[in-house]
């Protein structure tokens, strides 16, 4: 179980990056779903140890992450957003130095570790081309092969899925899937359907701040009866959007459908819909930004 309590980070130009987040993380995948700039990446940073809150407190089991980062770091396996230099070393060559780094000395060890790993993300067959070569796909793959050195059992992918075509995300994310549920992984993204094809726990961040959190469907239960939707010429999209809360559209056949927030029927053709967790979102990012401009006026 990986708990965060009260954990704020301002940078040092005064950016408030993260507002009090409290958080209980326990075994199993976890999404951590946030728009650009919600700070998705200073809160897998903050809980890798590679930068210290401003304030707050995280505990993993029963180690104090800040005052025992090397403890948390022997448990860890990170994938960070941008994994940097692709060098023009074979994927076996790297895992194996990665393995070095990560302490593994022993030579026969190593190469069960990491033969065992490429095989396991899939990478057998190209373990002797250079990383610089590989695909979007493979690179992501790659990643989480290095970070599982070690048998970690916290384990966190930040926007793994970015950049990746559908086929490649679905490979990596079944691979995600097969970690195990006896570890911790936090998975942070900005595309809904990353958490609700895995994540059986959620959270929202947005400006910094928790949201929601919960699983999916215990979400998506909590909107019900607020989502209402109505197909419109594209032409009404802008009367629509000041008379009502939309919170999504999508091209229909050369139509517009719209959602829109509402506690009560809003007539006028509206139907309800079941909304799904794409709509828990957007309501949420709605939400937001509403109070962000009532506090601005
Ligand atoms: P996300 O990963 O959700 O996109 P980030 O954690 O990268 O969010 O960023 C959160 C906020 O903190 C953003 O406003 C970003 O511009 C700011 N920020 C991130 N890193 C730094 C930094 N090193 N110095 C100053 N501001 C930063
Ligand atoms: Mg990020």
């Amino acid at each position: 179980m990986l708990e965060l309590k009260n954990v704020s980070h301002i940078y040092s130009n005064g950016v408030r990056a993260l507002n009090d987040v409290t958080l209980s993380i326990p075994k199993g995948m976890f999404g951590l779903l946030g728009p650009n700039g919600a700070g998705k990446s200073t809160l897998m940073r903050t809980v890798a140890t590679l930068q210290t809150p401003t304030s707050g407190v995280i505990q993993f089991d029963d180690i104090d992450i800040l005052d025992d980062p090397e403890a948390l770091r022997r448990r860890l396996g990170y994938l960070p957003q941008d994994f940097g230099v692709y060098p023009r070393v074979s994927a076996y060559d790297m895992l194996d130095h990665m393995a070095v780094l990560k302490g593994i000395g022993s030579k026969g060890q190593r190469k069960d570790t990491v033969e065992t790993l490429l095989n396991q993300v899939n990478l057998w067959d190209v373990r002797k081309k250079a990383i610089a070569g590989f695909s979007g796909g493979m690179r992501q793959r790659f990643g989480i092969a290095q970070a599982l050195i070690g048998n970690p059992d916290l384990i966190i992918v930040d926007e793994p899925t970015a950049g990746l075509d559908p086929e490649e995300r679905n490979r990596f994310l079944n691979l995600l899937a097969e970690i195990g549920e006896n570890v911790v992984v936090i998975l942070s993204t900005h595309i809904v359907d990353d958490v609700s094809d895995l994540c059986p726990r959620m959270a929202v961040l947005v400006a910094g701040q928790i949201k929601l959190e919960g699983s999916p469907a215990e979400l998506i239960e909590r909107a019900r009866g607020t989502i209402w939707a109505k197909t419109i010429e594209r032409g009404q999209l802008e009367q629509y959007g000041s008379d009502y809360e939309v919170i999504s559209t999508r091209l229909f056949a050369g139509n517009t459908i719209i959602h829109v927030l509402s506690n009560t029927d809003p007539g006028n053709g509206f139907e309800a819909v079941d909304g799904g967790l794409e709509d828990v979102y957007f309501s949420t990012l709605a939400a937001t930004r509403r109070r962000d401009t009532a506090q601005a006026a």
